[in-house]
């Protein structure tokens, strides 16, 4: 039996002739925050894509909870990124159509959790990042870092199990970039959420107990 949470072995994914990722072995603790450094071009985001069941890998395996994603049909893999993840990325996935209550509240309505008890659950995350106010407003109507705010929110409504932001801060001024920071390791610490975070800003790299680097399609440390 493993005590890792995650397990990526000798992982292989390509695009055409592109390697994007290439032998890449490396493993997560439960509950361990890390971030994910490395070059523009260097595999960051396509092993988080594996890791949150976005794409699959063509060689080696990705194991979460000890259970190969390799091996999971697509409705599997719905059901895996449903119940036990929660994206956050640089470009904001908040509907202009839908106002910000509404953006967060979608993922819920797919899934069968309580819709009450996610509802409290939103009201105190929207109280703890100080947009309780912004709810009923459009996305369009707020700026970069209230929309990040939004995003969290939105990605931690179902409480995940796991927590994967490709640059969550990649658009933000270095205050809103301190403020969401500080909000997702709090978070993840305070549910035990595993966290992991894609970063080029060595000074959020700094701030995580786990730094792991890539290059190449490979984990250098
Ligand atoms: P990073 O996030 O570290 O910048 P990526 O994982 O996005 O790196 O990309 C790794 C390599 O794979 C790059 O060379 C990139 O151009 C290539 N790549 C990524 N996604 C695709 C795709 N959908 N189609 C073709 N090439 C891709
Ligand atoms: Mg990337």
């Amino acid at each position: 039996m493993s005590q890792n949470y995650i397990e990526i072995q000798t992982v292989a994914k390509h695009y055409g002739k592109v390697k994007a990722l290439n032998g890449a072995t490396l493993a997560f603790e439960k509950g361990g925050q890390y971030a994910l450094t490395g070059a523009s071009g260097s595999g960051k985001s396509t092993l988080l894509y594996l890791i949150g069941g976005l794409d699959r890998a063509d060689e080696g395996s990705v194991l979460v909870d000890g259970k190969n994603l390799n091996t999971f049909n697509d409705e599997e893999l719905a059901k895996y990124r449903g119940n036990e993840v929660g994206f956050v990325f640089q470009f904001h996935f908040l509907l202009n159509s839908l106002n910000c209550i509404d953006n967060i509240l979608l993922p819920s309505k797919i899934s069968a959790q309580n819709s009450k008890e996610v509802e409290k659950r939103v009201a105190d995350l929207a109280n703890q990042l100080g947009v309780s106010n912004l709810l009923e407003k459009y996305p369009y109507q707020l700026s970069g870092g209230e929309q990040q705010r939004i995003n969290i929110i939105r990605a931690l409504s179902l409480k995940p199990k796991l927590l994967l932001c490709d640059e969550p801060t990649g658009n933000l001024d270095s205050n809103n970039t301190e403020i969401v920071v500080n909000l997702l390791m709090k978070l993840a610490s305070e549910n035990g959420t595993t966290l992991i975070v894609v970063t080029h800003d060595r000074s959020v790299a700094s701030r995580f107990s786990h730094q792991v680097e890539m290059k190449d399609g490979q984990i250098v440390h």
